[in-house]
């Protein structure tokens, strides 16, 4: 499958451009809004052409599918563009910078035929798929309560946009919340009806929330809190799901790394559970090539992309009302 890269970004050298060609595909194609940078990019990850313009890219090299990890507030028109072209969109989070925006990509790429999906990659670690299992199988009785923690130290090449951009999509509830989002609604099967949140600004962001807390309302009773930060290098990351016949625990699982552990504890004791990890990256694009091919559905499709940004617009705007916020789903209202 002949892959372009949108965005000279470092996810896409970090991750997957390796996890695309580790599947046996060829990334044809860097967009970069700068010739300079698209060049160098292309030459340092062994990338045949670089372009500036995406219309250009799709005509010339026809590729089957794209990867979109530019700053988020273009990811909107470039998936369109690319579902219009007749191509398969792999979409980084946040989707956009509104639901209604989100919505329409999803929209176009239905129109369109092809296949869109989120990459939300942590639901291809292993520890989140156990988490999801263990509780779908009863292994915690009936889950009350959930805990993420997924406070880290935002790393110095990365403190550009994120931490001054708002219109950009810049902030870590845009960037982080909408994984304990997506993650939650994965191993627990539900989405929250409403939220209520503190930001912070620790001095990190420039005028833009570095920190998060917030408490979310699910359908079955269930209450979880989740933490985002940019600026906690100490901490550890997490996962709890407590019912009333037992808790997981995960440790070092809210992370790109195939790392971490998960316990069960129960009136019988504690277990830690065996796990064979993964890349989570490579996982991811597998799974879209099977619905490409085969016409399996993506773990995180574009619908789950908008619902994931639903619940971090919600956590803003409870932040900015001080008060307990109605998640608005639109569209994507889970059935
Ligand atoms: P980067 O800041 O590395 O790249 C984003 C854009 O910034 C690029 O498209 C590029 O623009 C521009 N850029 C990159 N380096 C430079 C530079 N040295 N000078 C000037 N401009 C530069 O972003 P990330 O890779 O961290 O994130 C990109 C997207 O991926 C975001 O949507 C983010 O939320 C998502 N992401 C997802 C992760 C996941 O695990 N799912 C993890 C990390 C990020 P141009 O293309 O025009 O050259």
């Amino acid at each position: 499958m002949k892959w372009a890269v949108v965005g000279a970004s470092t996810i896409a050298a970090e991750w997957m451009i390796p996890a695309i060609r580790s599947q046996g595909d060829e990334v044809v194609a860097i967009l970069s809004s700068s010739e300079s940078r698209g060049l160098d990019y292309a030459s340092q990850h062994l990338i045949a052409n670089a372009y500036t313009d995406l219309a250009t890219l799709l005509a010339e090299q026809k590729p089957d599918a794209v990867y979109i990890s530019t700053t988020n507030e273009l990811h909107r028109d470039q998936c369109i563009q690319a579902a219009q072209a007749g191509v398969h969109v792999l979409c980084e989070k946040p989707l956009a910078l509104n639901l209604d925006d989100a919505v329409a990509m999803v929209r176009a790429c239905e129109d369109a035929g092809v296949v869109m999906a989120t990459n939300h990659h942590l639901r291809h670690a292993i520890t989140h798929q156990a988490l999801r299992e263990q509780i779908a199988s009863g292994a915690v009785g009936t889950p009350s309560a959930a805990r993420v923690f997924h406070a880290v130290s935002l790393p110095e090449h990365l403190r550009g946009w994120r931490i001054n951009k708002a219109d950009a999509g810049g902030g870590v509830v845009l960037d982080i919340t909408v994984h304990n989002a997506d993650t939650l609604a994965f191993i627990l099967g539900e989405y929250p009806l409403s939220v209520m949140a503190m930001t912070q600004n620790t001095g990190m962001g420039e005028g833009i929330e570095d920190g998060a807390m917030s408490v979310w309302r699910f359908p079955s009773g269930l209450l979880a809190y989740t933490h985002e930060s940019f600026a906690t290098p100490f901490a550890d990351t997490g996962l709890e799901v407590h019912g009333d016949q037992g808790s997981l625990v995960a440790k070092g699982v809210m992370t790109q790394q195939p790392t971490g552990d998960v316990w069960l504890r129960n009136g019988e004791g504690r277990m830690r559970l065996p796990l064979d990890h993964h890349n989570l990256y490579e996982e991811g694009v597998s799974q879209f090539r099977q619905a490409i091919f085969s016409g399996s559905h993506p773990a995180a499709d574009g619908w789950a992309g908008v619902r994931s940004l639903a619940v971090a617009l919600a956590v803003l705007a409870s932040a900015r009302s001080g008060k307990e916020e109605v998640v608005d789903y639109g569209a994507a209202a889970p059935g």
